[in-house]
């Protein structure tokens, strides 16, 4: 999260007749920025993470884990822990320096980065794991003796109807929160003026309340509304976005979406060529590892038939009008648009021959004006492209008192558009007044329950990047397949049983021919017209679901089962009962159809054939142990980043769980769960203790972690630096 200004927010009414005065200044800004930094090379790689996590509180005697609504005296005491004198005695050997933490979106989530970026050497991706827990010391260090730092994609139990979920209890105001949220209130989100804003004005451009629905995840015992049949969800896991007539969780708040944790990397590029390089290749990586790091099985305290948040974030934060979405004809927006501002990217954005126009072929509606503004002004026609497209979009959220800025010395009016674009690759332009060059962020990665799996990921993701680089490879491929991607990359167990859309061959055919200078300018890029996608029109599925499962869980919650957890009745490791199950093999029917169109460029590969390769096809772990292979680094130094590596090559053959694998299990096998799709209160606070107790290697996961997992161990900083009380 970038800088908040302090000032009095506009509602949306006072920010829509701004929005022409905030783009064009916004592209001045840009432009300005332009012009500084479009022939600086030179920048060297410097990278960091960016880990969200939430503070949970414990009632042991419900039993019940609630969301800590304690975020800003929590930040309060860390704001001033990067000049502590007594931290820096606790600072880990290797540890480069004091991280640094923000606020989020939700009231109980703290966001961290470190306190300075990390180099590109193998030394120094040795430190990222130290860091990472030692932020997670720091937190637990300032928290209540009741509460803990839990890194969970989403809360299970967010926005459970007539229930206790928070700490302190809040109670949804459907009339006078920001959201209007039947199921959550106004205190769950970070108070500062941004955020409720946001939210409001989301809410008031699209004119209605945010719609989100995932798959509900059907078991036997699951009471569904009358005239709502779904099959048993044991076999075939259904499309991630829930099929006309069949049953669904809802929700109606940005904080669903928002509200949830996740892992970033953003890291500097040598130049701005490179920048655009790199965020073309990761494009299509993206679903990819959107699907290794799944981690969201759960969602307003029901099981999903969904792995990830991805289109629960989408929707959540979906400002687009009627017209824009396609549901009346177009008479105040100029176009429809197919895609939330949180979503995929839709335009490749590399001048590179290899870049081709045809790669590009979803529909993804321009401001032309923007385009004309920036080739007028030097830009080539595919950066100009890629930032007429970011900038359809309103800004959100203005203040009264920054209406009015110097365009050579600010860059607030660009990244109030810019950086409401949440797409999975975002390109960041070089802030002003600042040495910090191009960046590439890369955004779809969910966040895990141990910082040995974040720091895995996070290393993974810069190798990958050097290895982009270091071989020149090409992964373009058309983004109608990455789309594709990422809706099967949600699905229930795709980890283990989809197959994706990647290229087969990676490697330059002829390296001559890919020389920077010789590179053409590719064509205009001329959009394609949107393909008739019906959004799903609301029915009475949705309430009906709502009131049925409100039944069920209040009895859930009634049988005065307050027993632990249970783990001894567990007998068999859920890999095997996964294994066993034979849902290992299935894919969709129209994986299978497609199977036949696959042409020589492209192929449908299992996750680990993406990952680990197959044939000619290195995999991208290839790349990676090839890139480190073409290093200097001694012995030592490649073996511990193995380690690293490892864990990824595991997770992506099977061998391992991912997050939500291991939590569905969880679920699924806890004595208090009925089979009736509900996450109660016993099974929340039992799943969080554990993952604790996982991360800090008190309770063995080796389904998710592997054998030699070492635990954070207590976890708290000497009882000295205990701020808490
Ligand atoms: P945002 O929320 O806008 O994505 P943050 O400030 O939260 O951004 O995180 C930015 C990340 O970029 C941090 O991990 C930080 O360490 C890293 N970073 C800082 N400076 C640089 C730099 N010069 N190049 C690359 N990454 C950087
Ligand atoms: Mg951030
Ligand atoms: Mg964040
Ligand atoms: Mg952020
Ligand atoms: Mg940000
Ligand atoms: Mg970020």
């Amino acid at each position: 999260m970038g800088l908040l200004a302090l000032g009095t927010p506009l509602d949306w009414p006072e920010t829509k007749p701004l929005a022409e005065h905030i783009r064009n200044h916004g592209i001045t800004q840009f432009l300005n920025t332009w012009k500084r930094w479009k022939d600086r090379s030179g920048e060297g790689l410097l990278w960091g993470d960016e880990i969200e996590m939430f503070v949970t509180s414990l009632d042991d005697s419900v039993p019940a884990a609630y969301l800590s609504l304690r975020q800003s005296e929590i930040l309060e005491k860390l704001k001033n822990v990067t000049e502590d004198p007594e931290l820096a005695k606790f600072k880990p050997a290797g540890c480069r320096s004091i991280p640094t933490f923000h606020p989020e979106y939700g009231r109980y989530m703290i966001e961290s980065t470190p306190g300075c970026p990390y180099t590109g050497s193998l030394k120094d991706l040795l430190t990222v794991e130290i860091d990472m827990r030692f932020r997670r010391k720091i937190v637990r260090s300032h928290l209540l003796p009741n509460e803990l730092p839990i890194t969970l994609t989403s809360w299970p139990r967010l926005g459970v109807e007539n229930a206790v979920f928070t700490d302190p209890p809040t109670k949804p105001d459907p009339e006078h929160s920001a959201s209007k949220s039947q199921y959550v209130g106004q205190l769950i989100t970070n108070p500062h003026a941004r955020f409720p804003t946001l939210t409001a004005n989301i809410r008031q451009r699209r004119g209605s309340l945010v719609d989100i629905r995932v798959p509900l995840y059907v078991d036997k015992n699951t009471v569904l509304p009358d005239g709502v049949k779904a099959p048993l969800s044991g076999g075939v896991p259904p499309p991630a976005k829930p099929e006309p007539g069949t049953p669904y969780i809802h929700m109606d708040a940005m904080g669903f979406g928002m509200g949830c944790s996740c892992l970033q990397i953003t890291f500097q590029a040598f130049n701005v060529q490179e920048a655009r390089t790199v965020y073309d290749a990761l494009v299509p990586v993206a679903p990819i590892m959107l699907a290794l790091t799944a981690g969201a099985p759960a969602f307003r305290g029901r099981l999903a038939d969904v792995d990830a948040r991805w289109n629960v974030i989408a929707a959540s934060v979906d400002d687009r009008t009627e017209e824009e979405r396609g549901l009346q004809p177009l008479k105040d927006a100029p176009f429809t648009i197919p895609k939330s501002r949180y979503d995929s990217v839709s335009l490749y954005i590399a001048n590179d021959a290899r870049n081709k126009p045809e790669y590009s072929d979803v529909y993804a509606p321009i401001n032309e004006k923007v385009r004309e503004r920036l080739v007028a002004n030097g830009l080539d026609n595919k950066i100009a492209t890629h930032f007429a497209h970011l900038f359809i979009r309103d800004p959100l959220v203005q203040f009264s008192e920054t209406i009015d800025q110097d365009d050579e010395k600010s860059m607030d009016h660009f990244e109030n558009i810019q950086s409401t674009n949440w797409q999975t690759v975002r390109f960041k332009p070089p802030p002003v007044d600042s040495p910090i060059g191009w960046r590439v962020e890369f955004r779809s990665m969910e966040i895990q329950p141990t910082d040995f799996e974040n720091a895995a990921l996070s290393i993974f993701i810069v190798l990958l990047s050097r290895a982009i680089i270091s071989f020149d490879l090409n992964f373009y491929q058309p983004l109608s397949q990455v789309d594709d991607n990422m809706q099967r990359a949600q699905q229930r167990n795709a980890a283990r049983a989809n197959k994706f859309w990647f290229r087969r061959q990676v490697f330059p055919e002829d390296a001559s021919s890919y020389d920077l200078e010789s590179r053409p300018v590719s064509p205009p890029y001329t959009p394609t017209p949107p393909e008739g996608e019906e959004p799903l029109s609301p029915t009475s599925v949705l309430h009906g679901v709502s009131r049925g499962l409100a039944a069920a869980n209040g009895h859930a919650n009634g049988n005065g089962n307050t027993n632990g957890t249970a783990n001894g009745n567990r007998s068999k490791s859920p890999l095997n009962t996964l294994r066993r199950s034979g849902s290992v093999s299935s894919c969709t029917s129209l994986l299978e159809e497609e199977e036949a169109s696959e042409g020589p460029e492209f192929a449908q590969m299992t996750l680990d054939e993406v990952i680990n390769g197959r044939g000619d096809f290195p995999g991208l772990l290839g790349v990676v142990n090839a890139y480190i292979n073409s290093i200097n680094a001694d012995v030592q130094t490649k073996c511990e980043i193995r380690r690293y590596l490892d864990l990824i090559k595991l997770r992506a053959k099977g061998e391992l769980v991912t997050p939500a694998t291991y939590i569905r299990n969880f679920i699924t096998t806890h004595p208090d769960y009925k089979h009736d799709s509900i996450v109660s209160d016993q099974i929340q606070y039992d799943l969080v203790k554990a993952i604790d107790e996982v991360e800090r290697g008190v309770r063995a996961a080796p389904e998710l972690l592997g054998k030699d997992y070492v635990g954070s161990g207590t976890g708290t900083l000497n009882g000295a630096h205990n701020h808490a009380a």
